[in-house]
């Protein structure tokens, strides 16, 4: 829809675009000949408001972080308060009721046994602190029972994403990780085949052999594992089998290595449960969630642990965890998480998922047949459509512009994940924008 009513003129638009261009880094793409980027105004719902006009229908929640649409009145009123008191205070020797109400929810909610909160900036920032955590646990107690430190290695799974700096970029898939750049830099870990049997296919623990071997060969080197739960994202869109989750508990748990379960994706019910982990019934060590925390308002991420964990690090001889970010438990972040869980409860989340589940089942499962198409796949607020080509993002994105929807596929895969919010008739048109981009051969390289 194009409704041509913009806040900003067209020769505003042209000098900020030409600006952004010069000047501007964006993710994943070129600074001499970038991708183009589109000049948005303003955002409202579940829609994104270009200044040019056209009025786009989100599929994309900005990268999954955004629940409750754009411009939500609460959301916009939690902060409003709390920048009227303060919007930042240093955590060191400070603290906050918006932090303590955020970290007393988070422990609330998440599986039984997670307890202690650590803030932090970013997603990626709390995979590095929970690599941290498992590296500092695993030296206290080999400093206890006054033994050399042996466990300083990760074990990961193939076709893992866990973001973009340099010890979460170690246990990104080699290939498909976007980082073999800096493969000779990064630390060497070990990486297991990604599970192959699918969610809701039948279960053989075949799925596991290789991963148990190598369990069983190195645990005396390895500190922790790390897995996305359920959905390995980045890397192709994965649902894997719940089986193969509590399989990585019970190893973990018969091998002694932390085990680390990357939610950052997949919390607060995208994947139909609270936090994927559920699907499995287990608890990690250490839990990292992001993304979604802020309802998409601001970045924010926590890493959560054990008592047990916290204890050991605590106890030993430098008697404190080794990491303290300037912005960390910043006010205005833990005000609008707060507000934005609230939320998740008042709109019975559950339900929202549902009916985004069964509308994709219905409209996005029967893209399946068409000839560009290798596999469509639905679980919870997501929907995959995997082609037989990868796709000219330049290209597609324009075509969506035009059709009305924000997508942005990558690779081979145009996927939705709309903000809960959505409604089945904004659901089909972003499905209905997929179908016919699938039949344009100038989409596709
Ligand atoms: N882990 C997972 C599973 C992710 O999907 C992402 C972001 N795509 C990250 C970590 C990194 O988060 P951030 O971009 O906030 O650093």
């Amino acid at each position: 829809m194009n409704d041509k009513h913009t806040n900003i003129t067209q020769s505003e638009q042209h000098s900020l675009l030409r600006s952004d261009k010069e000047n501007v880094w964006h993710p994943y793409t070129s600074m001499s000949e970038p991708l183009p980027s589109y000049l948005v105004d303003s955002a409202q719902g579940v829609t994104i408001n270009l200044a040019s006009g056209e009025r786009l229908i989100d599929g994309m929640s900005s990268w999954w972080s955004v629940l409750h649409g754009y411009n939500h009145p609460k959301l916009n009123a939690a902060l409003q308060e709390q920048a009227a008191k303060m919007s930042h205070v240093m955590f060191g020797g400070l603290t906050h009721r918006s932090a303590i109400t955020l970290c007393e929810k988070l422990v609330l909610l998440t599986p039984e046994g997670l307890t202690k909160v650590f803030l932090s900036d970013s997603g990626s920032v709390s995979v590095e602190v929970a690599i941290k955590m498992a590296l500092q646990y695993q030296h206290a107690i080999a400093e206890k029972k006054q033994v050399m430190l042996t466990k300083t290695k990760l074990l990961t799974v193939k076709n893992g994403y866990h973001g973009d700096t340099f010890a979460a970029m170690s246990v990104c898939d080699p290939i498909t990780g976007m980082h073999q750049i800096f493969e000779q830099v990064l630390m060497k870990h070990y990486f297991a085949p990604a599970p192959s049997i699918k969610f809701g296919e039948n279960w053989s623990t075949d799925d596991v052999t290789k991963l148990s071997a190598l369990f069983s060969a190195h645990h005396n080197e390895i500190a922790a594992f790390i897995i996305e739960p359920i959905v390995q994202g980045t890397g192709g869109m994965r649902f894997y089998h719940p089986e193969y989750l509590k399989a990585c508990r019970l190893l973990c748990d018969k091998y002694d290595v932390i085990m680390i379960v990357d939610e950052i994706a997949t919390g607060f019910g995208r994947t139909g449960k609270l936090f994927a982990c559920e699907w499995a019934e287990i608890t990690p060590d250490i839990m990292c969630l992001g993304k979604t925390l802020t309802g998409g308002y601001i970045t924010l991420a926590a890493t959560l642990c054990t008592t047990h964990i916290a204890q050991t690090i605590s106890d030993g001889a430098a008697g404190c965890f080794m990491h303290g970010p300037t912005f960390m438990g910043n006010a205005l972040a833990c005000a609008v998480a707060n507000a934005s869980i609230d939320l998740l409860f008042e709109n019975d989340w559950q339900n929202q998922v549902q009916g985004i589940e069964s509308t994709l089942n219905t409209l996005l499962k029967p893209l399946t047949t068409h000839a560009r198409v290798k596999d469509t796949r639905v679980l919870g607020s997501i929907g995959a459509v995997e082609c037989t080509q990868s796709v000219n993002v330049a290209q597609i994105q324009k075509r969506f512009v035009e059709l009305g929807v924000w997508i942005r596929p990558f690779g081979q895969l145009i996927y939705i994940i709309p903000p809960l919010i959505i409604t089945s008739e904004q659901l089909s048109t972003l499905v209905n924008a997929i179908a016919t981009v699938l039949d344009e051969d100038e989409c596709f390289s």
